[in-house]
């Protein structure tokens, strides 16, 4: 057993040395990660960049190809055989339907492997031919990686902790009254453990969708192939010494479980081998949901972006060894919901968003930087006049009655410390303003050849995210 383990761990260490070997010398990959919690906007993201790369009229941003340096991009299979391929075409197909509509959504991790032919830079332009940069791109949920929060925390931490916030969110299937001591203390009866993990995670969906986001284990809101498996039907007790055979130790015994065999595997395999990041957020669905909602992602997104610095966690520094990930961009999605004069303060409120979080990174040697971007533009841009005064405002096609509008969102403050200082002190509505966030379908549209879908700054975070490597 110890022995395969060595001759496993052997050979997987030979086997990347002679990948890095031959990916330095012949044919450099590049492993960027898109991520977000659920509904951010990571499959509109993926699949439009990757159209805009493949056609790239709509690129000016991306330095390679306003200087005429990138000769193709195409699909290749992709390196990791037994990952789900992004479902690229049908979700472009979607997108891009005499009648339009937005793809699935991600549910579990995939990947897809775009090569681009690039001509060299500088001083070795005229001496060298084209070379070919991979960009492997790898899609996970957000929410996978709350749960590197979990490796460091006891069943009763976790327990502890997810009662708490139970308090102040909303329990369809009343989750907390079955929670009790009493039914720590019972002897396991599987149904009762059925019901209890069905409850809790029924309250976690319908804190979801209040706008929490904070929702743990994450494989609860998408738990992907392990639906219904012991590993993810378990739920926080209230923390007791308890005896053997009890549910409370069987719930933590699961708990133990979910973290060696769902959680680790997931950082080992994927997590730890990126290069690059995005991390996509839908800062706007936060702040049209209220300030608590706008608190709740803010301490998400801090937890989330621990998994950002090696040093942080015991466990993840002995997954990277050396490794790291060196440039990260935090991207507010769906910016055409807002007229462009109001973007400089959609990127100011991602910045104070993640503000803790980059100081950190940062000083982990990781480049970062906060843009607001829209993978695919539905909207176009308006002045109307109302009582006098012009209002800028976005016009689409309303998604629930397939009606043209024009929309004014509300103004977001110059500063957004009136928003988050307002999130903070835990009130109930924003005492300035109400700012309302509309669901537009995706528009039809008219390609002329060489162009991708319509976007708002996706070359801009193209050039962050690759174009280095061009
Ligand atoms: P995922 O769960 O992170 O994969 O999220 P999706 O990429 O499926 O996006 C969720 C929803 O957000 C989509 O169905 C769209 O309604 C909306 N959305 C995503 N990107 C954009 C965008 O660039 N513009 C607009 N207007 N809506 C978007």
């Amino acid at each position: 057993m110890v022995l395969t383990t060595i001759a496993d761990s052997l050979s997987r260490t030979v086997e990347s040395a002679g990948n890095t070997i031959s990916e330095t010398f012949f044919e450099p990959t590049l492993r960027l990660g898109v991520t977000g919690l659920s509904r951010a906007g990571k499959t509109v993201f993926i699949t439009s960049l990757v159209a805009n790369l493949m056609d790239r009229a709509r690129m000016p941003g991306l330095v390679a190809q306003s200087e005429g340096r990138i000769l193709t991009a195409f699909l290749q299979p992709q390196p990791d055989d037994t990952l789900p391929r992004f479902d690229y075409e049908t979700h472009l197909a979607a997108l891009t339907a005499r009648t339009p509509h937005w793809p699935d959504s991600t549910r579990a991790v995939s990947e897809l492997r775009l090569s681009l032919k690039v001509r060299p830079s500088g001083l070795l332009a005229g001496l060298q031919g084209p070379r070919t940069l991979h960009l492997d791109i790898v899609d996970y949920p957000g929410e996978w990686l709350l749960d590197l929060g979990l490796m460091e925390k006891s069943y009763a931490e976790w327990s502890d902790q997810m009662l708490t916030r139970m308090g102040h969110r909303p329990d369809p299937e009343g989750f907390v009254a079955m929670a009790t001591t009493d039914a720590a203390e019972a002897k396991l009866d599987e149904p009762v453990a059925q019901r209890l993990a069905r409850a809790y995670t029924a309250a976690l969906h319908a804190a979801r969708a209040e706008g929490f986001s904070d929702c743990s284990p994450g494989r609860f809101l998408l738990p992907g192939e392990l639906e219904g498996s012991p590993v993810l039907t378990f739920a926080p007790l209230p923390p007791i010494k308890a005896a053997r055979g009890t549910l409370y130790r069987e719930f933590e015994r699961r708990f133990d479980a979910y973290k060696s065999r769902v959680v680790k595997p997931f950082f080992q395999d994927h997590f730890s081998r990126l290069d690059r990041q995005i991390v996509l957020v839908d800062a706007l669905g936060a702040i049209h949901a209220g300030p608590r909602a706008v608190e709740d992602l803010r301490q998400t997104l801090a937890d989330i972006l621990t998994a950002f610095r090696p040093g942080a966690s015991s466990f993840l520094a002995s997954l990277f060894l050396g490794r790291r990930i060196d440039k990260i961009l935090f991207a507010a999605t769906k910016a055409d919901h807002l007229h462009h004069t109001q973007h400089a303060q959609l990127t100011a409120v991602m910045e104070a968003l993640t503000r803790d979080a980059r100081d950190r990174a940062r000083f982990a040697g990781a480049e970062t930087a906060a843009m607001s971007l829209a993978a695919l533009r539905a909207t176009t841009e308006e002045m109307i006049q109302h009582e006098g005064q012009a209002l800028p405002c976005v016009r689409g096609t309303l998604l629930d009655s397939g009606k043209q509008a024009a929309f004014y969102p509300g103004a977001l403050p110059e500063d957004p410390n009136h928003l988050l200082t307002a999130a903070r002190q835990g009130a109930d509505h924003w005492l300035d303003g109400d700012y309302s966030v509309m669901a537009f379908a995706p528009a039809a549209l008219t390609l002329i050849p060489g162009e991708g879908p319509p976007h708002i700054r996706l070359d801009r975070a193209a050039q962050f995210l690759i174009g280095d490597r061009l």
